[in-house]
């Protein structure tokens, strides 16, 4: 037995956007399993979850994964707030997805989701002048050259930390607005690739940390000829991956079509800044789906349709989206129901 660092990490109280927070345990190690990570506490009334002289919170572990950055047997764990008894806080909205998983465990969802956030140094986007704007859009998009992209030193050691963690990261890419880039998770089952890009994010944030650079979700962070940020989420079910799945596809696009305005709610806060019609995106007042269609507000791939089977992408989700949350709604209205 030795000691070891365990951070842990949890989604505070914070509305309409929750964050990260995490503390360091000194627990026995080395760890095999999560049922040998202790449960543990923090002051709810310091992360908006609670109040007064009764605060105390409970993190449970769900996931844990080794820790890229201290290295050795150190780990990083990913919990999930509870009140003391055990009940869910309300916080919690993992919860929900593990219910709705059980009810379509044998759809066998996957989801790969496409994480798109900006780098910045005080005010202004990475490698953006001071107060001022860059060349319009247009070179940056998987660019090179110091130029072109800004922050891939960042970017390079966040995806080595990913792959030594075992998560689940499939890519990278540097995106349309400068400063601005993409990792992608999956496709996974919808707890892992959650909790994965819970995991994925706190990396994201913590590494930037060491470079003096804040990466942020905000799903519009340059007004104006600028894209935004979103977190495109890519889903299929057993049926759909299968032959002749195409039929799946589409009755699944007509069933998103009619639940647009309860999945846009739990897409993310300040959505509507960023799903203009503009900027490869569809107005969150319409819902369209269409083959190859980037703007519309679920693609089809080409590869899907000239295979007849495959996968969908919602292209609605924002970058601060809970992947609690959208995993759960798009598992609710595809799987429900015939199929
Ligand atoms: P694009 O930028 O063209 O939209 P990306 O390559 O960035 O596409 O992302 C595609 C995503 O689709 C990846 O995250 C991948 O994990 C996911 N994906 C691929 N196949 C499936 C599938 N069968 N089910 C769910 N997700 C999938
Ligand atoms: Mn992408
Ligand atoms: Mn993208
Ligand atoms: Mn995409």
């Amino acid at each position: 037995m030795a000691k070891i660092k365990a951070e842990y990490i949890w989604i505070d109280g914070h509305s309409p956007t929750p964050k990260l927070r995490s503390k360091t345990k000194i627990i026995d190690g080395p760890v095999s399993e999560l049922s040998q990570i202790p449960e543990w506490s923090f002051d709810g009334s310091s992360t908006l979850q609670g109040v007064g002289h009764n605060s105390d919170r409970a993190m449970r572990p769900v996931d844990f994964v080794p820790d890229p950055i201290r290295g050795g047997e150190h780990i990083l764990v990913m919990t999930e707030v509870n009140y003391p008894d055990g009940t869910p806080h309300k916080s919690n909205k993992r919860v929900n997805l593990v219910d709705v998983v059980k009810r379509h465990l044998a759809h066998e969802a996957w989801f790969g989701i496409e994480q798109e956030y900006t780098f910045f140094r005080g005010r202004s986007p990475l490698g953006w002048p001071e107060g001022g704007y860059p060349a319009p859009q247009g070179p940056f998009y998987c660019g090179v050259g110091a130029d072109e992209v800004f922050g891939r030193d960042i970017v390079e050691r966040h995806l080595d930390a990913c792959l030594y963690s075992g998560i689940g990261i499939s890519g990278v890419n540097a995106e349309v607005m400068p400063g601005q880039w993409e990792f992608q998770i999956g496709p996974l089952d919808p707890l892992t690739v959650s909790d994965q890009l819970w995991i994925a994010r706190w990396l994201l944030y913590r590494i930037a940390e060491d470079f003096g650079v804040n990466a942020t979700l905000y799903p519009k962070p340059v007004q104006g000829d600028w894209n935004g940020a979103g977190a495109h989420t890519n889903f299929s079910s057993k049926e759909m991956r299968g032959d002749g799945g195409y039929v799946f596809i589409e009755a699944a696009c007509k069933k998103l079509e009619e639940r647009h305005a309860e999945h846009i709610a739990v897409y993310g806060a300040h959505n509507d800044l960023r799903l203009t019609g503009l900027h490869e995106t569809c107005s969150i007042h319409e819902f369209r789906y269409g083959v190859g269609d980037r703007g519309a507000s679920i693609r089809i791939p080409l590869p899907t349709m000239r295979d007849g089977k495959g996968y969908l992408e919602d292209r609605r989700p924002a970058a601060n989206m809970n992947p609690y949350e959208v995993c759960a709604i798009i598992m609710d209205t595809i799987c429900s129901g015939e199929m």
